[in-house]
């Protein structure tokens, strides 16, 4: 199973694609990473879901990652009288906390924390924001609010307060207990939504205490403005552009998905821009050329991902669809220009050993047209450094642990493959030889650059390069010592 693409592909799991059969056409197809959809999977759903995506890997010897979405709290409003009212532009409003239906003139609010900080002026936008309201004053359980953009509103519509910090932490309790069935089916990554602030993402990792890597989806105006500390926070970074353009005028989504885009390659995290990618094929077998476009802007961004929603999750054509992105992305990134536009951003390296050796890597590759970047990887770090530099070269990552294999399936341009910790240098050698030789990333007499981090098994110590060529048997040249790798051996 050879993969010839970089960027990599996320897709939301639901009825149309949960069966085992459909799963295996659509990993064919191209997909790196099943989304579970904690808005709409069942702890039971999300059980089946797990076990038949790991069924899928152990069969392809593939590492397929596993992204658990939590809902986040999400705000609704309560009901209306006949499920359904019309609200007339100019008109006032209220939201109380009062359980009766309501009418075109109120209704129940069942979110207390709202009523203690919206303050007045501040906006409240319902049904994804296709109304909008201002409130114009704030008693004890009761806003009362301007109608700006009038229309009908059914009950239990969404509610985004763009302007307000609310002062609720990042997980509910249905979050809590979906977190708890995440990480006991042993999630990947789990992606929080509406993350308002860094010490949300804080929180949360406190508690998943390393068993998951975190994914925060950035959909609020809050999380914009404390963006660069939720990007030290986060393990990676969704533009949820769905909530994101509801909580924020739409016309300001591209610029930001560029900014969110440019600030996580930066800080080396994985990136992923969701939402609509080729929303018209829930119904249709062919995308729109916009659809085609935004698609391949994500791409030549360079992106760690790109993400279908309800397009795998519900539509009609859930295989078509992930072909169909994987055409475009392959496309996108064998243009002349992809290496410019990647490269358009000049991302630093920090001044570390890992940078260091990251940079000399893709150097060294480059200037002595080696075939494919090595490296070994305990937590998966150093690969994201190597990643990072978005190398014109295929990077295999090495590593005894699963998880980092499944986790850095999200990451731009990594294949992992599973093996023990090499015993000495001349091992190290060997183990990568055989695997690229077997694998097909480096023929007989290319060559190849190893990195790695010794004492081996030690996170964070990336301090080692080393040069090897196979020769016409695929057996790497023999100037290997059998100098001690491991602290046990040392
Ligand atoms: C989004 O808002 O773009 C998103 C990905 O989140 P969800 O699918 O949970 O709405």
């Amino acid at each position: 199973m050879k993969r010839d693409r970089r960027v990599k592909i996320v897709a939301t799991l639901g009825p149309a694609s949960s069966e085992p059969e459909t799963l295996e056409r659509l990993f064919l197809a191209g997909v790196d990473v099943f989304r579970i959809n904690m808005s709409h999977a069942s702890h039971e759903n999300a059980r089946q879901s797990v076990f038949a995506v790991r069924q899928l890997a152990k069969q392809h010897r593939y590492p397929i990652g596993i992204l658990f979405d939590l809902q986040g709290p999400k705000l609704r409003l309560g009901e209306f009288h006949g499920g359904r009212v019309f609200v007339n532009e100019g008109s006032s409003f209220v939201f109380d906390q009062d359980e009766t239906p309501g009418t075109a003139e109120r209704v129940m609010l069942p979110h207390p924390q709202i009523f203690e900080a919206i303050k007045p002026d501040e906006v409240l936008l319902l049904d994804d924001g296709k109304l909008k309201m201002r409130a114009t004053d704030v008693a004890k359980g009761k806003i009362t609010a301007e109608v700006m953009v009038g229309g009908a509103l059914a009950s239990r519509k969404g509610v985004s307060l763009p302007d307000t910090i609310l002062p609720i932490g990042p997980l509910t309790e249905k979050d809590q207990a979906d977190l708890e069935c995440a990480l006991d089916l042993g999630a990947d990554w789990i992606a929080l939504s509406f993350v308002q602030r860094a010490e949300d993402v804080l929180e949360v990792k406190s508690i998943v205490d390393g068993l998951a890597a975190i994914m925060v989806k950035i959909e609020k105006p809050s999380a914009i403005e404390d963006l660069d500390a939720i990007i030290r926070a986060g393990d990676g970074f969704m533009v949820a552009r769905g909530d994101l353009g509801v909580e924020m005028p739409v016309e300001r989504v591209p610029g930001l998905q560029k900014h969110i885009t440019r600030k996580a390659r930066t800080a080396g995290k994985p990136v992923i821009v969701a939402t609509q990618m080729l929303e018209s094929m829930i119904s249709s077998p062919v995308p729109t050329r916009a659809e085609v476009s935004d698609v391949a802007t994500a791409v030549f961004d360079g992106a760690d991902a790109v993400m279908l929603s309800a397009e795998s999750a519900v539509g009609q054509h859930p295989v078509t669809t992930i072909k169909m992105m994987n055409r475009i992305a392959v496309e996108a990134e064998s243009d002349p220009d992809y290496r410019a536009f990647v490269h358009a951003t000049h991302i630093m390296p920090q001044a570390t050993g890992a940078d260091a050796i990251a940079g000399a890597a893709h150097a060294i590759a480059q200037t002595v047209k080696l075939a494919a970047i090595v490296c070994y990887t305990a937590t998966g770090s150093t690969a994201l450094r190597v990643a990072r530099e978005r190398p014109g070269l295929p990077v295999i990552s090495l590593t005894p642990v699963e998880a980092t294999a499944r986790r850095l399936s999200l990451v731009w341009g990594i294949q992992t493959f599973l093996t023990a910790d090499p015993k000495n240098l001349a091992d190290m050698v060997q183990k990568a030889a055989e695997i690229v030789y077997e694998e097909e990333w480096v023929k007989a007499g290319e060559g190849m650059v190893i990195t790695a981090g010794i004492p081996i098994g030690s996170p964070g110590t990336t301090n080692m390069l080393r040069i090897a060529y196979l020769d016409e048997n695929g057996i790497p040249d023999g100037h290997a010592s059998n100098e001690a790798l491991t602290k046990s051996e040392a």
